[in-house]
């Protein structure tokens, strides 16, 4: 009942209702009995078209890694938008949806031969690379694909991917460039990426700049191109964070890439939805201890890091919910976060230093936001279960989601219980009458 549930319910309509009031009700209910997030399927068509209206020439290709629960991902087909897949399972994914493999870009730069020849089955038409190899590769299963080639650009990111993916600019670009020529390989167009949660716009200016070069070389040469993707990597705690950034994007597009002929494609993951999901979770104990003389608070809650609480940075926050904020002298006290699992590194926001006023196991803690790499990374560690989602819609969303092809009717409950819970992950029971010789534990 786990994995394969997950975001498989259907979304409750809301008609007077905020997501808060939901998992207000679901918690003071008493029928939820296990963390649970919220989607807020309203706050992701908020960044989406907030999105087009600050860069209207960006066409958005969604990186579904970064949240790619069922309604999350039907919501972005509803609206039109295109897909970042980075492997078969999420081109799949997508192609099930009804969605056209034209409006895939396959964009992990080092994929298997089967993975190749996969997409190339299913329509698929355009790539990233960034080595030599991976075009040798290309040559053999792929050679009829678009491709993009992408570069690598310095950023402050906290999540750098040029470490691990795109050729340098000055020193390997153009020589891929004529190897992919050389090899018939037909390249059309450039692609860096930032780097998740990129703080500066400028390393987008730069990345413009380096794909405008290349762009002339590639007219030099006699060849043309005609993508520009820049990427991902857009901060999502913040919205005069992406009113920055696109007004930059925005100046430098006319700038260096005036002609219309020229698709400009973004790859946004983190930023279309990671404010759009709350997680909810109780608490199984607590320990009140002395660490270096200090007085510590031990929460054992009942998700941890080997669930959805991987990490560790802001803007994730942690908070006491539902009793009312701020009671008249309430001391915050020293808080360490622990998880689920028998496992003694199983602690959550470790880096970060956390203060929560008393709580007792009746509690539930809210962690937010937690749209974005999240429940992607659970494991099934110990056999623990992952927090099930219920998504919240409201009515003027719904009506104009309800018709699209996306959608089914059962995708959508109206007039919902908002206090009903999620269907629980307790494994049925096992009943037999004979068993195995082992060892056995004495009764008394
Ligand atoms: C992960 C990824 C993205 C999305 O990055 P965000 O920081 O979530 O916006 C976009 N493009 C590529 C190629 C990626 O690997």
């Amino acid at each position: 009942m786990d994995s394969q549930l997950m975001g498989k319910t259907s979304v409750i309509v809301l008609d007077n209702h905020t997501p808060g009031d939901v998992a207000k009700a679901m918690i003071e209910d008493g029928r939820q009995k296990e963390p649970f997030y919220i989607f807020d399927m309203d706050e992701a068509y908020r960044r989406v078209e907030y999105f087009r209206k600050m860069m209207p020439r960006v066409e958005m290709f969604y990186a579904m890694k970064a949240n790619d629960s069922d309604k999350m991902i039907k919501l972005a087909a509803a609206l039109g938008l295109g897909f970042d897949c980075a492997s078969p399972g999420e081109i799949r994914k997508i192609l099930e949806l009804g969605v056209s493999p034209q409006s895939i870009i396959f964009a992990a730069p080092c994929k298997t031969p089967d993975w190749m020849m996969y997409a190339r089955q299913s329509g698929v038409r355009h790539t990233t690379f960034d080595s030599s190899y991976e075009l040798k590769k290309i040559k053999q299963y792929w050679s009829d694909v678009g491709l993009l080639i992408r570069i690598k650009v310095d950023s402050d990111s906290i999540y750098k991917l040029g470490d691990k993916f795109g050729c340098d600019f000055e020193t390997e670009a153009t020589d891929l460039l004529d190897e992919a020529a050389s090899l018939g390989l037909k390249v059309v167009g450039v692609a860096f990426h930032v780097g998740s949660s990129c703080s500066s716009a400028h390393s987008h200016v730069e990345g413009l700049q380096n794909a405008r070069a290349l762009f002339d070389y590639e007219l030099r040469a006699g060849r043309g191109m005609s993508i520009v993707d820049i990427g991902g990597g857009f901060l999502s705690d913040r919205n005069d964070r992406i009113d920055q950034v696109s007004k930059l994007i925005n100046t430098t597009l006319e700038e260096l890439f005036p002609e219309r002929s020229i698709q400009i494609i973004a790859e946004p993951g983190r930023y279309l939805c990671d404010t759009s999901c709350n997680l909810y979770c109780n608490i199984n104990n607590i320990r009140r201890v002395t660490r270096g003389g200090e007085k510590v608070n031990m929460i054992y809650m009942n998700d941890g890091l080997y669930g959805c609480l991987r990490f560790n940075d802001p803007p994730q926050t942690v908070k006491r919910f539902g009793r009312p904020e701020g009671v008249i002298n309430e001391k915050l006290e020293k808080t360490i976060l622990w998880g689920p699992s028998c496992d003694s590194t199983d602690r959550v926001m470790e880096n970060m230093e956390i203060m929560l006023p008393a709580c007792t196991p009746l509690d539930w803690l809210i962690f937010t936001p937690q749209g974005a790499y999240t429940f992607g990374f659970a494991t099934p560690f110990s056999c623990l279960p992952k927090p099930q989602m219920r998504s919240v819609v409201s009515q003027q969303l719904w009506a104009k989601l309800k018709d699209s092809k996306v959608f089914n009717p059962e995708d959508f409950e109206q007039n919902p219980d908002i206090s009903a819970p999620l269907p629980s992950s307790l494994p049925p029971l096992i009943k037999k009458s004979t068993f195995l010789k082992s060892y056995t534990l004495k009764t008394n």
